[in-house]
């Protein structure tokens, strides 16, 4: 590359007039970092693979440079192809790019299921020019005969970190079968785990790699603060008590690890009138996950809750806070999270519930982001809550785990401690004092079960990944 100064304006770039006023009129002034250096690389005609956390305008980054390749309007069979996870970011990069082609001529569509493929059939038959797809839509309208991908020039993949978190590889690898290999590759990310890695080496040629911040360092913009709630009912009180402030609290977006939580916090915000409230999570229909974003969007709910799953890429500008009701299992989507907030020019807020249990997961997360999130006290008016007995022993669960995650020979004092620990006493679990296992009962377990594997849920799985990749960043 050369050492020429980086342009500091779009001017810069070798962009026709008709993107130049567009990027205008969206009120772009500078380029962020991650455009000033893919846009000329991608306008070379390079190969790239591009890392920036979210919320730093990944999306123009590659969109500038495709739409002036495709350039105009050309026969009917698309030229350039953009997969991208979910339905949601499918939409979003169909309304951005459009945005940007606006003085252009060119068709831009994008497919995705949910819905029946009939209407997206009939406007493919009229011709398209860039195509956004979702992995499984285009298989599907590709083997029906109704797609012919033999002109595509582009490859682009956004959110591939959330491909591979979603198991996309196997479509991925398909799809790479039935198009051209000439062609361009790009491969957009906010992190970079290892599944990204083998995906790139599969996928991208010579590639020149783009890295913006250290893979997840979390936005700049965002000032982070965690409460330790010891449970479920008193993080309901928190959210009660923090919402009373409507000015501070205008638009939020709140993070759940379940559809059960989505709702629960949902129906809660609904009963007390807080203002509007709505939820999206995958047992949500299309369209109800359409206009909740929308009216989100357009500033008419005061609330949206969401799992990962639902919210991941989504572009929400100026969300006043981020809540975090449960901590992130799987690490990185602490940083997709408060990403939601403080995005471009804008700060934000992200505000951390953890229980005792997931205390221990922010300590990862701190690590992880290289970052320490202040914690403050539980403001006095918050009324505390006695923990349900349910609630209490998957908390003790979930801190069992984490212990035999750290020392393998650990059976795990859950089911043993039950008898011995009296209804109603309190236990210091973090300082870990009523755990402590003597170095025989670990040796006696050893030799009882030589060759026991502690049968983890995938989530943690997730989670002991991330924090794998997380120690070898450092
Ligand atoms: P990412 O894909 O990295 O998460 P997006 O492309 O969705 O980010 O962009 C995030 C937000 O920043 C969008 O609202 C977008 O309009 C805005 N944005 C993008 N580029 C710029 C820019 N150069 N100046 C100001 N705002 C920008
Ligand atoms: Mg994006």
């Amino acid at each position: 590359m050369s050492d020429s100064p980086q342009p500091a304006a779009f001017a810069d770039f070798k962009l026709n007039k008709q993107l130049l006023t567009a990027v205008a009129e969206a009120g772009f002034e500078h380029p962020t970092p991650v455009q000033e250096q893919t846009i000329p690389l991608l306008l070379a005609g390079h190969d790239v693979l591009a890392i920036a956390q979210t919320g730093t305008g990944k999306t123009a980054a590659f969109g500038l440079p495709l739409l002036m390749k495709v350039k105009y309007a050309q026969g009917v069979n698309p030229r350039a192809l953009i997969l991208a996870p979910t339905r949601e970011l499918a939409m979003q990069l169909e309304s951005h790019l459009r945005k940007m082609a606006v003085h252009t001529d060119l068709r831009i569509f994008a497919i995705y299921g949910g819905l029946g493929p009939k209407t997206q059939i009939e406007t493919i038959a009229k011709g398209v020019d860039i195509l956004i797809a979702t992995p499984g839509r285009l298989m599907e309208l590709y083997l029906k005969g109704n797609l012919v991908l033999k002109e595509i020039k582009t490859l682009v993949l956004d959110e591939a970190d959330k491909m591979m978190d979603m198991g996309f590889m196997p479509q991925i690898r398909r799809i790479l079968e039935v198009i051209p290999s000439k062609r361009q590759n790009v491969l957009f990310s906010a992190t970079m785990p290892d599944k990204v890695s083998v995906l790139s080496e599969e996928f991208l040629e010579f590639p020149v790699r783009v890295e913006v911040t250290p893979a997840a360092t979390s936005a700049q913009n965002v000032t982070q603060s965690l409460y330790e709630v010891p449970n479920l009912l008193t993080k309901i009180n928190l959210l009660e008590y923090l919402f009373l402030d409507w000015d501070a609290f205008h638009r939020v977006m709140i993070f759940t690890r379940t559809k059960e939580h989505a709702e629960n916090v949902a129906s809660f915000l609904k009963r007390k009138s807080h203002g509007e409230v709505r939820a999206i999570h995958g047992n949500k229909g299309q369209n109800v996950r359409i206009n909740a974003m929308e009216a989100f969007k357009a500033g008419e709910i005061r609330f949206l809750v969401a799992t990962d799953v639902a919210a991941r890429g989504i572009d929400v500008p100026q969300v006043s806070h981020v809540i975090n009701f449960d901590v992130p299992l799987i690490y990185d989507d602490y940083v997709h999270r408060i990403g939601r907030t403080g995005r471009a020019q804008h700060t934000g807020a992200a505000i951390t519930f953890a229980n005792e249990a997931e205390m221990h997961h922010m300590a990862r997360i701190e690590e992880l982001i290289n970052q320490k999130i202040p914690l403050l006290p539980l403001p006095p008016e918050v009324k505390v809550m006695e923990t349900q007995f349910d609630e209490q022993q998957g908390m003790d669960r979930e801190i069992d785990e984490r212990r035999r995650r750290d020392d393998p020979s650990f059976l795990g004092a859950f089911h043993e401690r039950k008898e011995y620990v009296k209804p109603g006493v309190t236990i210091d679990k973090r300082t870990g004092k009523t755990y402590k296992e003597g170095p025989n009962r670990s040796q006696k377990g050893n030799k009882a079960n030589p060759s026991k594997k502690t049968a983890s849920k995938p989530a943690v799985k997730a989670a002991k990944a991330a924090m794998a990749r997380a120690k070898r960043r450092k």
